[in-house]
């Protein structure tokens, strides 16, 4: 059993700031095998005071640039919270058949999707928690997200293509989900044997 595990929410959050501070902003991204991926996220219920949560929020938004990645969830940096950051570029390309538009930056707590008509999208997807490898997902290609964002407001949003797949993949974390869960596991391969495959 690991220390951290008799630590409240607040003080794993007060103890990632300060480890932040010490490292360019940055905390390391725990990996597949840390139980902290696979247990249900403790839900928010204003466990940190503003200042805290912003501090929070600035070393995740922080974490997933340097990863890189387009989302990050709390327990990814081995904090049980049902709180998650989201970013996404966009990849605008005609011959993109992902649809994989920008997704400004976004922190949701207490996230939940449901599937939004029948269509579903099956693409490669990875994962900052599961280094160096890509699997098929099969997910629905149109969600709808409630949640509650930083400052207290409701979040009720329809998203689709690429993005979809991030709000979907970021809420799995937080209920002790992976992606290789749903993966069809067949199509594992690393990033390495994957680039060798794709002309781009
Ligand atoms: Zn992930």
């Amino acid at each position: 059993m690991k220390r951290r595990k008799q630590l409240t929410v607040r003080q794993q959050a007060q103890r990632l700031v300060v480890v932040a501070q010490r490292h360019g902003g940055i905390v390391p991204v725990v990996q597949a095998g840390d139980p902290v991926l696979r247990q249900v996220a403790e839900p928010w219920d204003g466990q940190l005071e503003a200042d805290l949560l912003a501090e929070l929020v600035e070393v995740m938004r922080t974490t997933m640039h340097d990863a890189p990645g387009v989302g990050l969830a709390a327990p990814q940096i081995g904090l049980p919270l049902a709180m998650a950051v989201m970013e996404d570029e966009g990849e605008p390309d005609a011959e993109d058949p992902r649809e994989r538009y920008a997704l400004p930056f976004r922190v949701v707590l207490n996230p939940v999707y449901e599937a939004l008509g029948e269509e579903t999208a099956t693409y490669f997807e990875g994962c900052l928690s599961v280094e160096g490898y890509q699997a098929v997902v099969t997910r629905p290609h149109r969600v709808r997200l409630t949640a509650t964002d930083e400052r207290g407001r409701p979040v009720d949003e329809d998203f689709s293509g690429w993005p979809a797949r991030i709000v979907q993949h970021e809420t799995d974390h937080l209920n002790g989900q992976l992606y290789v869960d749903r993966a069809d596991l067949r199509t594992l391969s690393s990033n390495h044997n994957l680039e060798l495959s794709d002309e781009e």
